[in-house]
């Protein structure tokens, strides 16, 4: 069993790392998801959502809808994207992601152009415990007309210590490579270094650009997050339940460094982390590390 305390060098957020191995949270039964009647997400019963207000379009119908949010937190500021007309598939199986990504970007633009909306949120949610209330693939989009705690917390750090925190941690990350996953030209992928929940990865420009507003390398992206999901997966379970966040700044804010995370939700909050706003985490990170590279180098050698 390893012990130890961390702070999160971007939030100053501390987390109790427990690890114990007979608790690993690996290989979850696939979840089995009730199925709803008539699924509106699906082609076919486009009558059944909200009219559209973006859409791309694919060589037979449409790959990608962005519609108003039925029940919104925020009205008019709140997007459901239907992410595939695929009601099965998932992010490691889309070929069209990189449209999907692009379709994020876009939609930033769009909210960023509003008046008052401070930062927009975007996510994924998928499976019913990562708050997915309908199974067909979607991704959400919240405008706020304020900046949210997570963000406020990371830009006070930047500003604090004068520095690029997530630029210089990524820098020790790779010289370390402990909890490096995978390098590709412009992204890093690494364990995050106090994690929220267990095998939280987190993907990183290596050049540092603020927002996802600015964000281009669409297919490059693309290929990373599907890799990652997909070895996140083979290890923990085909139906795991994740949330995917951008940690994405507003165009105006240029010091920021964004980054997407990857949040499999293999583990319940309880009591103590409500008290306490701190989380218990079962697994360290460079032992999760350690142990999606050998799945990830299994998988290369049955591929021979
Ligand atoms: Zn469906």
């Amino acid at each position: 069993m390893s012990f130890f305390i961390r702070e999160d060098p971007l939030t100053g957020e501390r987390c109790i790392i427990a690890s114990v191995r007979s608790r690993r949270p690996h290989l979850l039964r696939e979840v089995v998801e009730e199925e709803p009647f008539q699924c509106p997400f699906c082609p076919g019963n486009e009558s059944l959502t909200p009219k559209e207000s973006f859409r791309v379009d694919g060589d037979s119908g449409w790959l990608v809808r962005v519609i108003p949010n039925k029940f919104p937190a925020i009205p008019h500021m709140h997007d459901v994207i239907v992410d595939s007309p695929d009601h099965r598939t998932d992010v490691d199986s889309m070929p069209h992601l990189d449209k999907l990504l692009w379709t994020y970007k876009e939609r930033l633009v769009y909210y960023y152009n509003q008046d008052s909306i401070k930062y927009v949120a975007v996510f994924r949610n998928r499976g019913r415990s990562a708050g997915a209330s309908i199974p067909h693939p979607h991704s959400q989009v919240l405008a706020l007309p304020f900046y949210p705690r997570r963000f406020l917390k990371e830009r006070d750090r930047y500003e604090r210590e004068n520095r690029n925190v997530l630029g210089d941690l990524m820098k020790k990350e790779l010289e370390l490579q402990e909890r490096v996953l995978s390098v590709s030209k412009n992204f890093v992928v690494l364990m995050a270094y106090a994690p929220v929940t267990p095998y939280e990865v987190w993907i990183v420009p290596k050049e540092q650009v603020s927002s996802f507003v600015f964000e281009s390398r669409f297919e490059e992206l693309a290929e990373v997050l599907k890799d990652t999901v997909s070895l996140l997966k083979s290890f923990l379970g085909e139906g795991l339940p994740y949330n995917i966040t951008f940690q994405s700044a507003p165009p105006w804010d240029r010091d920021y460094h964004y980054y997407i995370r990857i949040l499999p939700r293999v583990a319940v909050f309880g009591g103590f982390e409500l008290e306490t706003e701190n989380v218990i985490v079962s697994v360290a990170p460079e032992e999760a590390a350690m142990e999606l590279r050998t799945v990830k180098y299994a998988g290369k050698t049955e591929l021979k």
